[in-house]
This record gives C-alpha cells, structure tokens and sequence, in this order.
C-alpha cells in the first residue's frame, strides 16, 4: 500500500503508480481496477446457460416464419420444421427421455442451386437466434491434404458464437454442396480416394457427437496452438446438394421394385423424382453409409418456375423489390415496378438459367443506369415498366457488365 494520499480505493495502488484515477464521491478507482470490473462485467453478462435462453418453436410456428421468406418449397419447409423441432426439444430436456437417448435429426436438403436451401438454413437460425455458419463441402480435406480441415468448419461456427463455446454448440452449420464429395464410382475401390471418400469420413467425426478441438484462429493445427475443444452433439447439421442425375438413380430404383410401384413410375414425371429419393439413391450417388445413416431428415427441393420467381421478386418479407424501393427512398425517390416491368426480369432470369440467384443481378443491371443518376437530381418517381427495364438491361449487357 502506499503512503500517498490519494490512491485507488480498490486495489490500494498510489496514484503515481496507476494511468488513470477516477474520483469518485468517497473513493478513488484506477485504471486497472476499471479493465478488471470490466471483465467480471462482460463474463456475467454472458448467458450462462445457452441452452436457457432458446426459446422451443412449435413446427407451426416454424413453417410459418419460413413461409414469410421462402416462396413454394412446402414439402422441405414442413420437414424441417419438424426436424428443428425435434432437435432443439430434444437439446432443452436431455434427462426428460430418461434411458432412452434421442438421436439427433441432421437434415439433408436435395434441389438445384437457387432453390432455396440455405435461404431456409439461415432463416431458422436467425429465427432462433443460435449461431449459424456455412461451409463448402468442396474445398474440406482430409487431414494432411491441402485444403481447410474439416475443423475449419467449427472454428466458423466458433467465430459467429463471438467465441462463446456454449453458445456454438447448439448452433446451426449448413454444409453447402454435399453432392460434390460424393465418391466418383458406384464401386468402393480398394485405392483410397481422397478427394471425395476421405473428406465424408473426415465430416463423420464432426457428425458423430463427439468433442472436437478445433483452432481458435482457423487454419492448420500446428503444436504451438492452443485448442478448444467443442462438443459437436447438439449441434445441427444441414446439408444441401444438386445431386445432379440422382433422379435417374431413383427412377431405376423405383421401377426395379416390386409390381405396384411398376405402375406408379409410369406416371411420374421426370422431374419429380426427386420427391422419391430415398438413403439408398444416395448410397449410388456416391456418399457412404455411416454418413447417410447421421442425415436421418432427407427432403427436397423443387426447381423455381417462373411463377415462382416472379412471387420471389415482390412476395417474401425482404423481397428484391421491397429492397431496391428502400434504397431509392432514402434518396427521397418512389420506385414503383410495373407488373410488365416484372415479367420481363423473370424471362431474362428464366432465359439465362440462373433460377432465383439471377434475379438480383437483373435488377442491379436493370436500376444501374438510375441508381447512378437520379440521387441528387430533380426526378422522385421512378417506375420500371418493361420498356424501361428492357432498355436498360440491355444497354447494361452491351457496356460488358455482364450478369454473373
Ligand atoms: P441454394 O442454397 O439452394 O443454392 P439459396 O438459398 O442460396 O440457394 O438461394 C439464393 C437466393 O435466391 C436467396 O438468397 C434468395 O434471395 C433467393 N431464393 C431462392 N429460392 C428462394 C425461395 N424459394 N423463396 C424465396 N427466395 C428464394
């Protein structure tokens, strides 16, 4: 303790031996003591509990906050809702099945890019407010590969959670093109394949509950760096993938079966085999059955038709339209779009085949041209009608910004 008069009523440091000195009514506080109650602050304010503050959705409830942002996609949407359910019921009452252990409901999601199955990861985990993180299957390896380690994954997931390993743990990872590391022959070949077998057993060890350490920091493991080590079994996992080609393993499948389906195929259009897909066309597709076995929740997703897209452009909560009128007004400009306006930006959409991810670069290219001229100016209406939109969208394609 020092002799001086004034010093830091909490830690008894003098005041020449401290930065800075608060005077407060009857005391003192330094610098030290304030960065110090700072910590105790922010470690008491953190939940203690994460499971404590997620609130239980009832699937209805799921399905319908999903129906504010995802156009069509029932099946998937209503199939999830109950998987998410069942996932979280199951995290906030672990003792309530007593002997018998539920197991976890990973989803996975097939569709065409475009459709809508991150657009649905993401919505429930905002909606639940957990942690959520994307990874692309295609760029994991294997240990000792180049490329990132499948605990990269975690070290995302880690990240988002603001390093609240609690909170990460009941968090929501969407693997993103599943399909990709699928093993390229039908025959499990006796030489190790690296790019695609290796890597689903790689992801088998996040899948199957077990603690993972994962680098803080990303990156390879290396001795120096200190590990966390996360627990992997509450966490939710959806995958999605194009599966390109799996409806006609699907369709070999059904119409090889027994008489009674024979008949059904007859009538099943092509492109809805999809609805039909099962473990077992996965299995063919290429994946191995100890990572099938941990997706449980297999669902699909339907190509967007037009009338969707269009529905895309002005319907859910955060729609394309509602977006862009937001930005103008800001400007203090009304944009209105024309019910032509918008047909013609499906067309383009539907004609390059760029499905639902198109529709925003049209647009961008479509508002180019009055995004650049009117803030600032005398114009404060602006209506996209088809001429309107065809002529910009063109001038936009000739100038080389090209939609992407
Ligand atoms: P996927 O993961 O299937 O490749 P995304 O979910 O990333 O596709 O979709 C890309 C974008 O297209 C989304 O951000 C969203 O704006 C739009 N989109 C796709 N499908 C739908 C849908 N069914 N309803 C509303 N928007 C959609």
């Amino acid at each position: 303790m020092s002799n001086s008069p004034i010093h830091c009523s909490f830690c008894g440091r003098s005041k020449e031996d401290v930065d800075v000195l608060i005077a407060g009514v009857t005391g003192h506080i330094c610098d030290h003591c304030i960065e110090q109650a700072d910590g105790i602050l922010k470690e008491e304010r953190k939940p203690n509990s994460g499971a404590a503050s997620l609130q239980l959705k009832l699937p209805k409830t799921i399905k319908k906050h999903l129906d504010e942002y995802i156009i069509g996609q029932e099946q998937a949407k209503k199939t999830i809702s109950v998987a998410v359910y069942n996932h979280y019921k199951r995290l906030l009452n672990p003792s309530a099945a007593g002997e018998i252990e539920i197991d976890k409901s990973n989803v996975m999601l097939l569709g065409e890019t475009g459709t809508g199955k991150t657009l649905i990861a993401r919505t429930i985990a905002r909606m639940l407010d957990v942690p959520f993180c994307i990874a692309d299957a295609t760029v994991l390896t294997e240990a000792g590969y180049v490329g990132e380690d499948v605990e990269s994954v975690l070290t995302r997931l880690l990240h988002v959670a603001d390093y609240n390993v609690e909170q990460a743990e009941r968090g929501i990872v969407f693997v993103d093109e599943i399909d990709k590391i699928a093993r390229k022959s039908d025959n499990p070949s006796i030489t190790r394949d690296v790019s695609g077998e290796g890597v689903q057993q790689a992801l088998l060890k996040l899948l199957e509950g077990a603690e993972v350490n994962v680098p803080p920091q990303g990156g390879r493991k290396h001795p120096e760096q200190k590990l966390i080590t996360i627990n992997t079994k509450n966490i939710l996992f959806i995958c999605g993938g194009a599966f390109a080609g799996i409806e006609k393993i699907i369709e070999r499948r059904i119409n090889r079966s027994p008489i009674g389906y024979q008949q059904a195929s007859d009538q099943i259009d092509a492109a809805s085999f999809l609805q039909y897909a099962a473990p077992a066309d996965l299995r063919v597709f290429g994946l191995i059955p100890e990572l099938i076995g941990r997706f449980p929740v297999l669902t699909y997703l339907n190509p967007l038709d037009a009338g969707a897209l269009r529905q895309i452009l002005t319907e859910p909560k955060n729609a394309l339209c509602k977006q862009y009128v937001e930005l103008f007004k800001i400007d203090g400009i009304e944009l209105k779009f024309d019910a032509s306006g918008l047909d013609y930006m499906v067309e383009k959409a539907v004609e390059f085949k760029l499905g639902a991810r198109g529709l925003r670069s049209i647009m961008e290219a479509v508002l180019n041209d009055a995004m650049f001229e009117l803030p600032g100016g005398e114009t404060n209406k602006l209506k996209v009608t088809r001429a309107f939109a065809e002529r910009h969208f063109d001038d936009d394609q000739q100038t080389g910004l090209r939609v992407a």
